[in-house]
């Protein structure tokens, strides 16, 4: 098995993600985030959205609706111009893209490729109860679409000024020609969006500027950054002077792009409003990442065997629990009380978990496999002293260490 089948194993064996509608077969590229999955994605989240909000003073955020005006999406392109042309294998019926095969035969099994069709990768959905009176509209094919919607409404109600950035995380729709791949290609899944607005004579240095800080801030998650490199896009959009993708070991996960003025100045041609701002359309960087595929870049990276021993070494920042507290024989009530004690303490302060099942050997392998990266253990000494045992997930190394030492010890690891 390689790294990526024993991920998908251990997501759907320890509650990490599981298969939309699993029970009714499943939908493909569709997946649901289990106990653990939706703790690590919300650190995920809280860590982007701390980042870019707190960390940068000129940087505020929207959450905007998945459902907008069916306009949106003719003046973003997508219903016209972006569709993908497919070509369709005629005997195994895969499809590819038409950009992706080079040559007449299927890539997957040698059979003869149709000529490129159009497909329009957006997911429609109606809105209204009356059959005839519906409204044909999309849920939103990319999240960032929101924030220029609401680009007025943030500059007429705060009080930023150029150069400054609004950020989202959300939902996006794509009926994907080859979804697959686990969270790599979904149907519906989440981006990170950053849209930095610029004057344009500064858009190159803001440009490099986020180009690196979005590299440097997935260097500081990642397990192993060397998995991580920059990609140059040589094909660009019209509008754009240069394109680059962040990869995980040559697959993207963000993409930092040069959007121009072309977003506004197109919502500005079709709904006919004004978006000039401080006397003109500010261009935009923009860094749009995904969410799932970095959530499955994080775990694959972090994925290490040790004999029968399986550790995710997570960041402690993004791991489901940071301390699991055991007391060392469950049958002890004296420890029980003193190891409760303890986790009802933590319990407010870290994402702690309680554990006293089977032997303590057990409850070690179950913890690193799920990626905690302490665990602390109440013994006869901690009944004596006020100490425990403070075993590290990384190298299963131990140390002794006063009870009333653990709140600042562990704040500070967490920072
Ligand atoms: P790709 O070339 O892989 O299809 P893209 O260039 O269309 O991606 P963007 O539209 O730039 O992607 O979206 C930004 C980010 O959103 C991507 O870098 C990726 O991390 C994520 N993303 C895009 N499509 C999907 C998908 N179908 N499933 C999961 N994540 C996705």
């Amino acid at each position: 098995m390689d790294v990526m089948e024993k991920v998908v194993a251990l997501c759907k064996r320890r509650g990490f993600v599981f298969p939309g509608s699993e029970i009714y077969g499943g939908v493909g590229g569709i997946y649901d985030y289990g106990p653990l999955g939706v703790e690590m994605k919300n650190n995920l989240k809280s860590l982007w959205w701390r980042w870019m909000t707190v960390e940068h003073d000129n940087i505020v955020g929207i959450d905007g609706a998945i459902i907008t005006h069916p306009k949106v999406w003719e003046a973003s392109g997508h219903v016209k111009g972006f569709v993908d042309p497919l070509t369709e294998c005629k005997k195994c019926h895969h499809r590819f893209k038409a950009d992706d095969v080079t040559g007449q035969l299927c890539p997957d099994c040698g059979g003869e490729l149709t000529e490129p069709k159009n497909f329009n990768t957006l997911v429609p959905t109606e809105l209204g109860i009356i059959e005839d009176e519906k409204v044909k509209t999309y849920l939103r094919g990319e999240a960032c679409q929101t924030i220029y919607l609401n680009f007025k409404n943030v500059v007429n109600s705060t009080r930023v000024k150029l150069p400054f950035g609004i950020v989202q995380i959300g939902k996006a729709f794509r009926n994907e020609v080859t979804y697959g791949n686990f969270l790599f290609r979904l149907r519906e899944f989440e981006q990170w969006d950053l849209q930095w607005f610029t004057k344009p004579e500064e858009m190159d240095k803001w440009y490099d500027y986020w180009k690196q800080a979005r590299m440097d801030w997935y260097s500081g998650l990642f397990t192993h950054p060397d998995n991580l490199s920059f990609h140059q896009h040589e094909k660009l959009a019209f509008y754009a002077k240069k394109a680059f993708d962040i990869q995980y070991r040559g697959q993207e996960m963000e993409g930092i792009h040069w959007r121009q003025d072309w977003d506004l100045s197109r919502h500005s041609q079709f709904s006919g409003q004004d978006l000039t701002f401080e006397g003109l359309i500010p261009w935009i960087v923009e860094t749009s990442g995904g969410v799932d595929r970095t959530f499955l870049f994080l775990l694959a990276d972090a994925y290490t065997e040790d004999g029968d021993r399986i550790i995710l070494k997570l960041s402690p920042r993004i791991a489901p629990y940071k301390i699991a507290v055991f007391p060392l024989l469950a049958n002890k009530p004296d420890l029980v009380i003193k190891a409760k004690g303890l986790y009802e303490h933590l319990k407010p302060l870290f994402k702690t978990v309680w554990d006293d099942r089977g032997n303590i050997g057990k409850r070690y392998y179950s913890q690193d496999e799920i990626g905690t990266p302490w665990c602390l253990t109440v013994d006869f000494q901690s009944l004596e002293d006020n100490t425990v045992t403070v075993r590290d997930r990384n190298t299963a190394g131990q140390i002794r260490m006063p009870i009333s030492e653990l709140d600042s010890y562990f704040t500070e690891k967490l920072k």
